[in-house]
């Protein structure tokens, strides 16, 4: 039986989480689906040499609820936060997103998980409003991987945000069974956002809480929005 990922799909309406999915588990870009459709799927693939089976969970987005944000945590290895980048308020949105998932993290005194930071439809460059390097340099506040991609565009660029995934699950995961005390626990959000460096990634040194209390979770009627500008000149 080939090991099993779960990645879970996450950030603001519109931005092409269900496009990502479907070209990811089809190769096709597909466009007439329902937006707010929330569904589990699966697909045997090989990363690394490896046969692995994704389950993939393409959620309708929930930003504002903490109980829904739990549910998808509790269920994935990984998540895969999205942006447009033709909206810089999808691009906030996710932000809040990663936020959320710090503070779930430290208020739970858990290992954190792989997250991929995606920002999406590259293809529509006219209509860019957040460049590379601020994907990048959000990424690397919260410690995440990046990458830009479209579900327009060639599927070995989709195929490689699941891949790339996938594969810091399996590091995680290496590195868990060599040293299984390795367990981190989480600091506080720094007042600029960025996370702090024990919580980037496994390989790094282990770091005490603070134990700050945590923030409240803020509702953010912004990630509610559709993102898809642009998109019917191209269809
Ligand atoms: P979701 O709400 O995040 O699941 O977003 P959807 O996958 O439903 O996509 C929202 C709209 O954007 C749809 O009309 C998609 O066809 C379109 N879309 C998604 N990804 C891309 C992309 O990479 N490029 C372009 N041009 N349009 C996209
Ligand atoms: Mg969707």
């Amino acid at each position: 039986m080939p090991e099993k990922f779960r990645l879970v799909m996450l950030g603001p309406l519109g931005v092409g989480k269900s496009a990502l999915t479907v070209k990811y588990l089809t190769q096709k870009y597909i466009t007439d689906y329902d937006p707010y459709i929330d569904g589990k799927y699966s697909k045997l693939d090989i990363v690394g040499h490896e046969p692995v089976l994704a389950r993939v969970w393409d959620t309708y987005a929930h930003p504002g609820s903490y109980t829904e944000l739990e549910k998808y945590i509790k269920w994935s290895d990984a998540m895969i936060v999205v942006y447009s980048t033709t909206s810089k308020e999808s691009f906030e949105a996710a932000q809040t997103y990663l936020k959320h998932i710090h503070v779930h993290f430290r208020n739970k005194g858990l290992e954190t998980q792989p997250i991929m930071l995606v920002g999406n439809k590259r293809d529509l460059d006219r209509y860019r409003e957040v460049d590379f390097y601020e994907g990048q340099e959000m990424a690397d506040r919260f410690h995440c991987l990046f990458q830009e991609s479209s579900a327009r565009g060639n599927v070995n660029a989709v195929y490689s945000v699941f891949h790339n995934t996938i594969k810091q699950i399996q590091q995680e995961r290496a590195f868990s069974r060599a040293e299984p005390s390795s367990a981190m626990t989480i600091e506080p959000i720094s007042s600029t956002g960025s996370l702090p460096k024990s919580l980037s990634r496994r390989s790094k040194a282990t770091s005490k809480s603070t134990g700050t209390s945590p923030k409240p979770l803020k509702k953010s009627s912004s990630t509610f929005k559709i993102f898809n500008k642009g998109f019917r000149l191209f269809t």
